[in-house]
C-alpha cells in the first residue's frame, strides 16, 4: 500500500497556522505585504499568480500587483525592484518567471534585496543555502522538506535522487538534502542509464517537466517518490513527471499531482514573506 503525501492536508494546516502569525503581526501595526511582479502576459503565468494571491488573502497576506506589458525593458523591471526594495511597506518581492524573451532574468533577479527574496533565488541566498546558514530558500524544495518531515522520512544517510537540475527545484534540493545528511545523487537529461539510478534510491525527487516521464519500473518498492512536474497529458488533463497508474500502488510513499508539491510551494512562499516581516520588528 502506498501512502500518499498529502500536500494539500498539510499546506492548509500551515496556513492555519500562518493566519495566527499574522494577526500577532497585525496587533503590533504590521500587515504582510508581498509585492508581484508579472511581465507579458503568458497564462500559466497569470494562472500562478492568481494562486499565489488568493492564497495569500486567505492568511491575510497583502498582495501589490505590479503587472507590466511584454515590451517593458530590463531597465524598467529593475528600477520598479528598487523602489520596493526601497518601500518599508513591502516584505516580499516576488517576480514571477520566466520574463518575456530578451529579458536576462539573471540581472533581474540580483536586482532585488537579498533580505526581501522570498523566493529565494537571489544568488546569495542559495550561497547561504548550500553552506546551511540560509534564511530564505527556494519554495518548491522547502516545502518538499517541509512535507518529507511532517510523515517522518528520515533522509539521514538515506540515497537521493534528484532527476533535474533547474535553478528553482533541482539545484537548491541538492543543498538541502545534502544539508540533511543525505546521499545525493544528481541526474539530468545527459544521465545514462537513469532507472538504473533511480531504481537505487530511498527518496527520488522528479523535476524534469515531461508529463508521466518516469514509469512504475524506475523505483524499488520502499522508495518515496516527489513528482514536482505539473504537465498537460495529451487529453488535457493535469499530470506529473512520473506516471501515476504504474507507480501509485508500487512504492511506499507518493505525492499526488495535484495537491502534492504544488501546495506546499504557495504556503512557503507566505510562510517566507510572514517571517520577513517578523523579523523586520
Ligand atoms: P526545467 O525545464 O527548468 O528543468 C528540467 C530539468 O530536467 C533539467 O535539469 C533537465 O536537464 C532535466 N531533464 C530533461 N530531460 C531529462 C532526462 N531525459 N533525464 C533526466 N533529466 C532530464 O524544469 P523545472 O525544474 O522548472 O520544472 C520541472 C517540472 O516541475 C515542470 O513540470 C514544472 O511545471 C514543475 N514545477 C512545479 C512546481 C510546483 O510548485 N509544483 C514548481 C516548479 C516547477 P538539463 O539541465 O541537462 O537540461
Amino acid at each position: 500500500m502506498t501512502t500518499k503525501l498529502d500536500g494539500k492536508k498539510l499546506s492548509n494546516e500551515i496556513k492555519e497556522e500562518l493566519k495566527e502569525r499574522v494577526r500577532c503581526l497585525q496587533d503590533k501595526g504590521i500587515t504582510p505585504c508581498l509585492a508581484v511582479v508579472l511581465v507579458g502576459d503568458d497564462p500559466a503565468s497569470q494562472v500562478y499568480i492568481r494562486n499565489k494571491k488568493r492564497a495569500a488573502q486567505k492568511v491575510g497576506v497583502k498582495t501589490l500587483d505590479n503587472v507590466l506589458p511584454a515590451s517593458t525593458s530590463e531597465n524598467e523591471i529593475i528600477d520598479l525592484i528598487y523602489s520596493l526594495n526601497n518601500d518599508p511597506q513591502v516584505h516580499g518581492i516576488l517576480v514571477q518567471l520566466p520574463l518575456p524573451q530578451g529579458i536576462n532574468e539573471d540581472r533581474v533577479i540580483q536586482a532585488i534585496l537579498p533580505s526581501k527574496d522570498v523566493d529565494g533565488f537571489h544568488p546569495q541566498n542559495i550561497g547561504k543555502l548550500f553552506m546551511n546558514k540560509g534564511e530564505l530558500a527556494p519554495c518548491t524544495p522547502n516545502g518538499i522538506m517541509h512535507l518529507l518531515a511532517k510523515y517522518d522520512i528520515q533522509l539521514d544517510g538515506k540515497r537521493v535522487v534528484i532527476v533535474g537540475r533547474s535553478k528553482i527545484v533541482g539545484m537548491p534540493m541538492i543543498a538541502m538534502m545534502l544539508n540533511a545528511n543525505a546521499t545525493v545523487t544528481v541526474t539530468h537529461s545527459h544521465t545514462q542509464n537513469l532507472k538504473e539510478i533511480t531504481r537505487e534510491a530511498d527518496v527520488v525527487i522528479v523535476a524534469v517537466g515531461k508529463a508521466e516521464f518516469l514509469t512504475g519500473d524506475y523505483f524499488k518498492p520502499s522508495a518515496v517518490v516527489i513528482d514536482v512536474g505539473m504537465n498537460r497529458n495529451e487529453a488535457g488533463k493535469l499530470v506529473g513527471d512520473v506516471e501515476a497508474a504504474s507507480t501509485a500502488d508500487k512504492v511506499a510513499f507518493m505525492t499526488p499531482v495535484p495537491g502534492g508539491v504544488g501546495p506546499m510551494t504557495i504556503a512557503m512562499l507566505l510562510k517566507q514573506t510572514i517571517e520577513i516581516a517578523e523579523r523586520s520588528i
